[in-house]
Formats: C-alpha cells, structure tokens, sequence
C-alpha cells in the first residue's frame, strides 16, 4: 500500500494536534505554530538535449521565529508540495529539540536524478538555485538548504557557487548559504555521516537510559539484530556504526528493488561496495536475496531502522512488524495510525525530530563555521598536544612507568576538527535524550517519546513566539 504524501502532511499534523492537548497555549497560537508561514512553487526551463524541458520545484518556510531557516532540498520524482510542507513542519520542531538557532524550512525539485547526466543536473541545478535566490529562498541569513534524498555534497557545492555569482559584491558569508558541502568548499568534516553518527547516538543514549526498557531489559547492541530499509547517505552510516563500532548484527538490508538476508550480520561496507559498482544490493555474495519483495522490513528483529522515505510503516503493514525497538532515521517513516498500532503491540519508537537530528546539528557547526571564517580547533590545537605531552611526561616521571602504547595516540592528539564534530553531536544528542526522558518521567500521560518530543520542542517554538511579542 502507498500512502499518499498528503497522509505524510496529515500525520504530521495529527501529531502536531495531538501533542498540542498537553500543552496549554494562548487562544489562536497553536495554530500559528501548525501552519505553514509560505510555499513557493517555483517553474522554471533549461534547455537540454536539443529542447527545453520544464522543471517544477518547492521551498516551503514553516516557521520563521528563529532566522534563518533550514532544511534539505530532495531531488525525487514523487516530490509534491504537501511532502515540502510537511518536512518543513518536522524541520521547525527539530531545529527547536536539539536546540539549533533555525526554523524550519524544506526544499524538493521533482525530478529523478538518475534519468539525467551530471553536467544536466548541474545546470538544472544552477537555474533552481538562481529561482530560489530571486526569491530569498537562500541565503546565510535568510534560508539554508542542505542534502537530502537524491542530493549530496556535489549539488552543494553547485548551488553555493550559483549563489556567489548572482551576488557578487557581498561573497565574504556565501559559503554559508547552503550546508553540507565538500570539505575543500566551506563544509565541516563529518557532516555526510552526521546524521547515521546521530541515530547511532541516539540508540546509545536511549540505551544507556535505565529508565527505558532497553531492548527488552538489554542496554547495549551486542549481537543484537537490526533491519535497516533505505541503503543511502543516513541508512548505510547508521548500518556501518552499529555494526562495526556497537557489535549489532544487520540482518536485513531492505531497497527499493528487494532486499538482502544474512542472520549472522551482513558485512555493510562490503555491500555498499557491491551496490556502488552494481547499482544494486541485489545479489551480493554471501547473502540471500529477494528482488522484487518488499517486506524485508517485516522480518524478525531486535531493531528496526527505516531510513529510507516516509509512510514506509502503515496501517497495513503494522500488524506485521517484528521489532522491538523503531528507530526513525528516516522523516516520517511511520504513519499516525500505524504508530498507534505499533505501541499497542509493545513496539518503541524512537521519534524521527530526535533520531535524525544530527545532520542538521552539524549543518548548524557547519554554518557557524563559515561564518567565523576559521575551522574549528585551530587555535588551540596545538597548545592542548603541548599539554597533554607535559601531563603524559609527569606521569612517566611520577610513576616511573611508560605511558599505555594503545591509549597514548588518543590522549596526546589535541583535537582535530572531526574529533570537535563528533563530540559535539554526541552531547546535543545526549542532552536531548536526557530532555525527552525526564519530561517522560515528569509526565507519564504524555505516554510515548514522540509526543514527549513534539511537546518540548512546541512549548520552545511557542516561547520564542511569546519573546518576539506573536
Ligand atoms: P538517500 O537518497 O541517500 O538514500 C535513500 C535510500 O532509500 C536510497 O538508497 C533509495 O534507493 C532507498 N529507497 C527509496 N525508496 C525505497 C523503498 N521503497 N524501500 C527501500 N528503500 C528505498 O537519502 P538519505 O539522505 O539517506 O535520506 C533518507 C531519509 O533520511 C529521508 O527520509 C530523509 O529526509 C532523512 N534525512 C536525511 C538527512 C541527511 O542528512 N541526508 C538528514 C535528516 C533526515
């Protein structure tokens, strides 16, 4: 079954509604913050292959209490405007949990990026972003787009260098016009795996919570078995931390043309080999596949991630989860109605505005760093390897021991940019867990994770609307 996106746009909104009942706002607020402040609908030609072929796109701005706004622009051929509203709806309340100075924003072009040449999506590209930029659809302190489904560093990297040349007498902040970039034009190391790190994250900090039920009264992933649908940018991060770091077993890898079994855990970057020269899962050594079959998901397991588009758990397929644990990677992976079903079935979720919020966290490093114009760590880089060089010595001394061979790379290092990065979004993802969880224990009627996530960050956006006098 397909559901629609305007269902996706729905249960955003039951969501929204439903966590709006604990929450006790002014007359009239409430639906200030549901709705959506604008949408553009942009059409625009470019002549390609001999003719002009006309392109439509969206940007949709959510909210507008914290400037600018962000969030991801997806090439995708079933891209529509509800889907745009409704991720910039989802972007507003993550920017507000984690705490990241933004509202909410979301971008799609209706296009499928596979039916077109690198040198056509990249004047597609081009005249998208000179659409936007006419519009004040992006810009450092106006709107930053960022990747998404069907869009990496490279089209990036093309819309930011679109940006400087239709503004060329203000370049000093353009690099900060979109986020997620290559490292060698303004971008942040560790901003492409940011947001797997983040769902890894994640599923440690729940965990770790004793307060949680854990995996069925287990707090780590040893051995523990995990689906991932969706083998992309966020499915494959995730999959490969889990797996090589956490000692989970990936069982199942699902796609859109089928998926993959091996019980004792797949190999992941292996089969992310096997995909980027095959184009495909499908047929990987070592591994059972099922072309064709769409109900990887449904397989015994101890988690499932989906990270692959929205409404990929629905009412009708939510009777045959076999998971424990649901962790969200994706945006709106599971319908109103089918996380209904799920907890119903003893089912957890962890929420989408939670779990995938790492990429716009170091979207937000990202974005700081360009606009202070030095990488994170430079000036203190070198000092902290002095220091930790002095402390190591004076142990040696005190002790008359060597310093541990296998510790001692790690505590002399002084902080390179990814070591900042990393433990930067582990604290935002850690702090924000601690922030869902106790609002869980102060007020158990809220009765799951995802309204306990949908109450704090909306009592945050209904603040900051309350400061600006809305
Ligand atoms: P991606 O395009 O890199 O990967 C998506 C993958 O899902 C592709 O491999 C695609 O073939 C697969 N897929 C599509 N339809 C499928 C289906 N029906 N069944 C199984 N697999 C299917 O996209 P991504 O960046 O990894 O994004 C995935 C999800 O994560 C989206 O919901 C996106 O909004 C969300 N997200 C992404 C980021 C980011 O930083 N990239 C941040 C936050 C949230």
């Amino acid at each position: 079954m397909q559901v629609s996106s305007a269902g996706f746009l729905e249960s955003v909104d039951q969501n929204f509604r439903h966590a709006m009942s604990f929450l006790d706002l002014p007359e009239g607020l409430a639906e200030r913050i549901i709705q959506c402040n604008s949408t553009y609908t942009v059409r625009f030609g470019v002549r390609l292959r001999g003719r002009m072929y006309s392109f439509i796109g969206w940007r949709s701005v959510h909210s507008e209490h914290c400037e600018p706004v962000k969030g991801g622009i997806r090439y995708a051929s079933n891209a529509d405007a509800e889907e745009v509203e409704a991720l910039a709806a989802l972007m507003t309340l993550k920017c507000s949990l984690v705490d990241v100075p933004f509202g909410g924003s979301k971008g799609a072009l209706k296009i499928d990026p596979r039916e077109w040449t690198p040198q056509e999506l990249e004047r597609i590209t081009r005249r998208f972003t000179q659409e936007l930029n006419k519009r004040g659809l992006i810009g450092p302190g106006v709107n930053v787009p960022a990747p998404d489904i069907g869009t990496g560093e490279r089209e990036m990297a093309w819309m930011m260098d679109e940006f400087r040349r239709a503004n060329p007498t203000d370049v000093v902040n353009a690099r900060a016009c979109v986020t997620g970039k290559p490292l060698w034009k303004g971008g942040i190391a560790g901003r492409t795996e940011a947001t797997g790190r983040g769902v890894q994250f994640a599923v440690q900090s729940y965990l770790r919570d004793t307060r949680t039920q854990g995996l069925d009264g287990r707090r780590n992933l040893k051995d523990a078995s995990v689906i991932v649908q969706g083998f992309g940018n966020v499915g494959y991060h995730a999959a490969k931390f889990l797996s090589e770091e956490d000692g989970a077993r990936v069982t199942v890898v699902a796609e859109r043309d089928g998926y993959v079994v091996n019980p004792d855990g797949l190999p992941i970057e292996a089969l992310k080999q096997h995909q980027i020269r095959t184009g495909s899962i499908l047929g990987f050594e070592g591994a059972r596949s099922f072309a064709g079959d769409m109900t990887g998901i449904e397989q015994r397991c101890d988690v499932l991630i989906p990270a692959a588009m929205e409404n990929a758990v629905h009412a009708e397929n939510a009777e045959r989860i076999n998971a424990h644990l649901v962790v969200e990677a994706a945006n709106g992976p599971v319908t109103f109605e089918a996380d209904t079903i799920l907890r119903s079935r003893g089912v957890t979720i962890l929420p989408d505005l939670y779990v995938n919020a790492g990429g716009v966290v170091v979207s937000y490093f990202e974005w700081v760093k360009n606009l202070t114009h030095i990488p994170f760590g430079l000036m203190e880089r070198r000092r902290r390897e002095r220091r930790n060089q002095t402390i190591a010595a004076a142990l040696e001394r005190m002790t008359g021991k060597e310093f541990p061979a296998d510790m001692r790379d790690e505590f002399l290092e002084g902080g390179a940019e990814i070591d900042l990065v990393r433990s930067g979004l582990e604290d935002v993802m850690r702090s924000t867990w601690a922030r869902i969880a106790d609002l869980m224990e102060q007020r158990p009627e809220l009765g799951d994770y995802r309204t306990a996530a949908y109450v704090a960050s909306i009592r945050q956006v209904a603040d900051a609307y309350g400061a600006i006098g809305i």
